[in-house]
């Protein structure tokens, strides 16, 4: 089982692909503290680097979670603040499965989870961080595109079911106007269900790194696992010729939202 914290692939444009949670890795001492039930680690991204590999033509960089995210979600503000208050989410350390079943025989206290960030949660920030610096002086500016998936079917966190797509932008401040909009229009021409800014609006990564100010446009895609999974279920298997549509989708968004920044970016040089 791996336990490598985080991999970086550095590319040579300004699209940067963050993957937080397609993680299953444990290190020792968390797996021991887990239930049967938690081992499984069901809430993870499944196959994040095999979906995006349509996206290779762009040229990312890619920064990827070897961890799970019950290890430490490095999607949630480390000083323990709610993403969505007063809304079922899950902890900076979940305590549940996404469907509100317990994963630990030992919950971490505060020591603990106060290791895990230092030791878990850092790493893949620094690296993101480095990685933004870098795509930065190398053009000017980056889309940081954030890479998730979950089921879609999840009554303690949502009603019904998720539409495919869900884009983020933490109501907009995450990203230039001009770069939204774009992205926004994409998604409407893509055919799947779609929403922007509906129950996921971007977790930390999104808000925190996106500061179109600096010149770092952040967009968070959710997408329900039912578009490129046989069934979403164990054993998770990717449907490939189900993937190719959605695959498709995912490129004209990501080409729309890269367009609109590499226009405005150049029009402030
Ligand atoms: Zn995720």
């Amino acid at each position: 089982m791996t336990t490598d914290i985080v991999s970086v692939t550095p590319g040579a444009s300004p699209l940067i692909l963050s993957m937080p949670h397609p993680g299953t890795g444990l290190p020792e001492e968390v797996a021991a503290a887990l239930t049967e039930r938690g081992r499984q680690v069901e809430d993870t991204d499944w196959h994040m680097r095999q979906l995006y590999a349509f996206a290779e033509h762009l040229q990312p960089s890619i920064v990827e979670a070897g961890l799970s995210r019950y290890v430490i979600d490095v999607n949630r503000d480390p000083s323990g603040v709610s993403l969505y208050p007063g809304q079922a989410t899950t902890e900076l350390v979940p305590t549940t499965t996404f469907d509100g079943e317990p994963i630990w025989l030992m919950p971490p206290d505060e020591a603990e989870i106060a290791r895990r960030r230092r030791a878990y949660f850092q790493p893949y920030h620094d690296a993101l961080a480095a990685e933004v610096a870098r795509v930065k002086a190398a053009h000017g500016f980056c889309l940081l595109w954030d890479c998730h998936s979950i089921k879609s079917v999840i009554p303690r966190l949502f009603p019904g079911t998720l539409p495919t797509l869900n884009l983020g932008t933490n109501s907009g401040a995450s990203c230039a106007p001009e770069v939204g909009k774009a992205a926004e229009a994409a998604l409407g021409q893509t055919g799947f269900s779609h929403v922007a800014n509906g129950r996921f609006k971007g977790g930390w990564i999104t808000r925190h790194y996106g500061q179109p100010a600096e010149h770092v446009h952040g967009i968070q895609m959710e997408i329900a696992l039912s578009a490129y999974l046989s069934e979403e279920a164990p054993p998770w298997r990717f449907d490939a010729p189900k993937a190719g549509k959605l695959q498709a989708a995912l490129a004209s968004i990501i080409e729309a939202a890269l367009d609109a920044a590499t226009k405005l970016e150049r029009s402030h040089s």
